[in-house]
């Protein structure tokens, strides 16, 4: 399908709404039946249509009728964040005594739902590096159903071997999830190596602009109606048809967004690589990177995102490095206009800060939609300051 089709006329039925060209909102909670028998019909199966707008609403079914095409799945679900897209498919796979590999050091509140909520329910998570295949592999237990990966991660940014492990958990009947938001589908593809659920923080590159959460989940329709009949519903993390709206609008740029914001990045990226103070540029493309070849296979290009080392690093010199910028913002999240940092030190107390962990003196950047010559200045000025 052309990625021009599905941004533009995919799920888009015009005539239905005066031939207005931009969707759309049908800002309602309920939709009205004209005899019991059409009511009951869809009361008994609400994946079918349109009912209550915590499960299905039109404006939301344009949505995900583009995201799915965009993962090239048969379907997707939108939520209201996308934690959400990660926790409600998680928590629909699993029941008590079921374990999950999970790959180490994924977003944060991921981590926190494998170690602290999933835990409640007896479900029981083994972290492993997964840049190694087989200890992937050696983590399977009877128990394991499901492989929980995330690649690239969006601090470190190893990554992990879609196709390998996926054939793995084939053989076991184990199913396979990705949180893919660190490319979006434009520069990753996981369901064309056979991952069954990629899930995206829709709050990044898809939205686009800082000002919505959102998250989709998508795969096999069996697998959708499965997720959607029982913890959607019951959890009702949906999404407002109004922020649908905006992501539909947003998905029209998405392609010119990430092209000028990954050439962006190259040029901050190659500036920093050069620059004496700086260690270390870490992306998955990066030149002495073992995973190189693994990435270049599975990833079309890295967007907006990296993180850096200063040499001989200090707290002290990260804090002024970072304080010291005037127009990169610090702040969570990424995905929008605003370049913005973040560096590790800001989410480990002063205490636990620990010089000798690689992790903790990491720098996040993500290059934004402004010149990359005015980041450059910014990121210059703040480097001479430390
Ligand atoms: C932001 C993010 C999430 C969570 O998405 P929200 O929209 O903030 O709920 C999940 N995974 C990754 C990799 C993220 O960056």
């Amino acid at each position: 399908m052309d990625i021009s089709y599905i941004l533009n006329e995919l799920g888009e039925e015009r005539e239905n709404y005066f031939n207005a060209i931009a969707p759309p909102i049908i800002q309602t909670s309920n939709f009205k039946f004209n005899t019991v028998d059409d009511f009951r019909e869809a009361l008994a199966d609400e994946y079918q249509g349109n009912l209550y707008s915590r499960g299905f609403n039109p404006t939301i079914d344009i949505l995900r009728k583009k995201l799915a095409a965009l993962d090239g799945a048969e379907d997707a679900l939108v939520f209201g964040s996308g934690i959400a897209a990660v926790t409600v498919p998680v928590l629909a796979l699993l029941s008590t005594g079921d374990e999950v590999v999970c790959v180490e050091n994924p977003y944060s509140w991921t981590i926190k739902l494998f170690n602290d909520f999933l835990p409640k329910f007896g479900i029981k998570t083994t972290f492993v590096d997964g840049s190694n295949t087989s200890a992937i592999e050696a983590a399977i237990t009877s128990q394991t159903k499901l492989i929980y990966l995330e690649s690239p991660n969006t601090f470190s940014f190893d990554v992990q071997d879609l196709e390998a492990i996926a054939t793995i958990a084939k053989a076991k009947g184990i199913i396979t999830m990705i949180d893919n938001s660190y490319c979006s589908p434009l520069y990753q593809q996981p369901i064309a190596y056979g991952i069954d659920l990629v899930a995206q923080s829709a709050t990044k590159y898809l939205a686009g602009h800082s000002d919505v959460m959102a998250g989709v989940v998508t795969g096999k329709k069996e697998l959708m109606k499965r997720i959607f009949e029982k913890e959607y519903m019951n959890i009702g993390a949906s999404l407002a048809p109004q922020n649908a709206w905006l992501l539909l609008r947003s998905l029209r740029t998405l392609p010119i967004r990430l092209e000028k914001i990954t050439a962006n990045a190259n040029k901050v990226i190659a500036f920093l690589e050069q620059h004496p103070k700086v260690e270390t540029v870490l992306h998955p493309f990066r030149k002495n990177s073992k995973q190189l070849d693994l990435a270049k296979k599975q990833m079309k290009a890295c967007g907006g995102l990296f993180s850096i080392t200063l040499k001989n690093p200090s707290l002290e010199k990260i804090e002024t490095f970072c304080n010291s910028l005037k127009h990169i913002l610090m702040a969570v999240s990424w995905g929008g206009y605003e370049s913005l940092i973040i560096p590790a030190c800001a989410g480990i107390s002063k205490a636990d800060f620990d010089l000798n962990n690689p992790r903790h003196v990491l720098i996040r950047i993500y290059v934004g939609l402004e010149e990359p010559e005015y980041l450059i200045r910014d990121l210059e000025e703040a480097l001479s300051m430390e």
